[in-house]
C-alpha cells in the first residue's frame, strides 16, 4: 500500500481578471479515495486541479495537502519557490496531451525526472524506470521513442512517468480525451490499478463508465461552483439537482 494524501478545498476563489472561474469552491479528498470531476467545458475543472499543486494561483480560501496549505505560507503570503518544489514532489500530474520528449526512448522518458529532480544516477534511475513501465504493462516497449508508440501507450508512459517519482497523489486532467476510443480502456485500466492501491486520485475525466465504477465520490461543476458532490451513484444515476440532469443528458 502506497502512502496517500489527503486533499482539503475549503472557500477557494479564482479570477481570471474580471471572470469568476471559481467561486467558494469545498471540496475534501480523503487519502486513498478517488475523486472525479465532471461538468461541461469551461465550469473551471482544470482550473481547479491545478490549483492543488498551485499551477495556478488562487486568490482566497485554503487548499490543503495533508494539512499542508499549498502556494501561501499565510493567506496572501506565498511561499518560497523551494517549499512549493518540496510539496510538488509528493504530486503527480498526467495531461491530456502526453507531453513525452520526442527524442528519447519510454524508458528515458521515465528516467529523466528521476535523474534531473531526484539527483538519482541512471542506472538507478533506469531500474525504477523500468519498473514503473512494467507496472503500466509496457515492459516490452521501453525502448520505443514515442513516435513508435500509440496514443494509449503513450499516456501509459506519461503515468509511469508520474509514478515513477512515488506520488502520494496523482491528478489527471482528462487524461484519455486526446485518444482514439479504441485505446480508451488501456489507460483507464492502468488507473483502476492505481485506485486499487489506495492511490488518492482526483480526475477530471468524461469516462463516465469509469466514474461509476471507479469513483468514490463524483463532483460535479459549472460555472466556477462546484454544485454538488456524492457517491457516483446519485451524482450519476439519481441526481436531483437540474443542472446535472441536464449536463448528464448530453451523454445518453
Ligand atoms: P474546464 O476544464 O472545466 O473546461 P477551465 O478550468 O479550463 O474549464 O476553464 C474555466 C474558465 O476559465 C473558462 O471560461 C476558461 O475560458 C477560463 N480560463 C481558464 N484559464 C484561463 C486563463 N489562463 N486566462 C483566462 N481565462 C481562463
Ligand atoms: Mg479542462
Amino acid at each position: 500500500m502506497l502512502a496517500a494524501s489527503s486533499v482539503e478545498i475549503r472557500k477557494v476563489n479564482k479570477h481570471f481578471g474580471p471572470f469568476h472561474a471559481l467561486k467558494d469552491v469545498d471540496l475534501v479528498i480523503e487519502p486513498g479515495k478517488v475523486n472525479c470531476l465532471i461538468g461541461p467545458s469551461g465550469s473551471g475543472k482544470s482550473t481547479l486541479l491545478r490549483c492543488i499543486n498551485f499551477l495556478e494561483e488562487y486568490d482566497s480560501g485554503e487548499i490543503r495537502i495533508d494539512g499542508q496549505l499549498i502556494g501561501y505560507e499565510a493567506p496572501g503570503k506565498k511561499m518560497s519557490g523551494r517549499r512549493l518544489r518540496e510539496m510538488r514532489r509528493s504530486i503527480g500530474m498526467v495531461f491530456q496531451q502526453f507531453n513525452l520528449w520526442p527524442h528519447m526512448t519510454a524508458r528515458e522518458n521515465v528516467a529523466e525526472g528521476l535523474i534531473r529532480v531526484r539527483g538519482m544516477s541512471k542506472s538507478e534511475a533506469h531500474e525504477r524506470a523500468a519498473e514503473a513501465l512494467t507496472k503500466v504493462g509496457l515492459a516490452d516497449r521501453m525502448t520505443n521513442h514515442p513516435a513508435r508508440l500509440s496514443g494509449g501507450q503513450q499516456q501509459r508512459v506519461a503515468i509511469a512517468r508520474a509514478i515513477a517519482m512515488e506520488p502520494r497523489l496523482m491528478l489527471f486532467d482528462e487524461p484519455t480525451s486526446a485518444l482514439d476510443p479504441e485505446l480508451v480502456g488501456e489507460v483507464l485500466n492502468v488507473m483502476k490499478t492505481l485506485a486499487g492501491e489506495g492511490m488518492t486520485m482526483v480526475v477530471v475525466t468524461h469516462e463516465m463508465g469509469f466514474a461509476a465504477h471507479v469513483a468514490d465520490k463524483v463532483a460535479f461543476m459549472e460555472k466556477g461552483e462546484l454544485v454538488s458532490v456524492d457517491i457516483p451513484d446519485r451524482i450519476l444515476h439519481h441526481p436531483e439537482d437540474a443542472r446535472i440532469q441536464s449536463f448528464l443528458r448530453t451523454y445518453h
